[in-house]
């Protein structure tokens, strides 16, 4: 803790206080003990866990736009098209993105009747 930080020193007194009654503040060695401080790193810990795990639940990706919680998607509907890179709407899309790596409409305007130059690895983007 430094000593030219005098708010920081304040606001982390309070903070005691409130938890541990004023005479922690007043004279913290007379009355903190061992359990006391283990009390306060179990208390830490459990403060990190929550605050870790509420970060992962609205941890968001963002399709589009448009935010969305990350464990609405497992890895499989996380796909997207190569070329446009649109998340599949319709069951056609999810065909061609397991046969092509690209949704329908793509399809039809970049791999159909010349499957064999996008099977060599041609992309409309290089
Ligand atoms: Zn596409």
């Amino acid at each position: 803790m430094s000593q030219d930080n005098p708010d920081k020193i304040a606001a982390v007194e309070k903070v005691i206080s409130q938890k541990y009654g004023d005479e922690a503040v007043q004279n913290p060695h007379s009355n903190w003990d061992e359990n006391k401080e283990k009390e306060y790193i179990e208390q830490m810990k459990g403060l990190y866990a929550k605050v870790k795990t509420s970060e992962e639940q609205q941890e968001k990706i963002d399709i589009n736009g448009i935010k969305v919680s990350k464990k609405l998607f497992n890895r499989e509907s996380l796909r997207s098209c190569s070329v446009c890179r649109n998340f599949p709407t319709k069951s056609l899309d999810d065909v061609c993105l397991t046969k092509f790596d690209c949704c329908n409409h793509c399809y039809i305007k970049y791999v159909e009747d010349r499957e064999e130059r996008w099977l060599k690895g041609w992309r409309p983007n290089n």
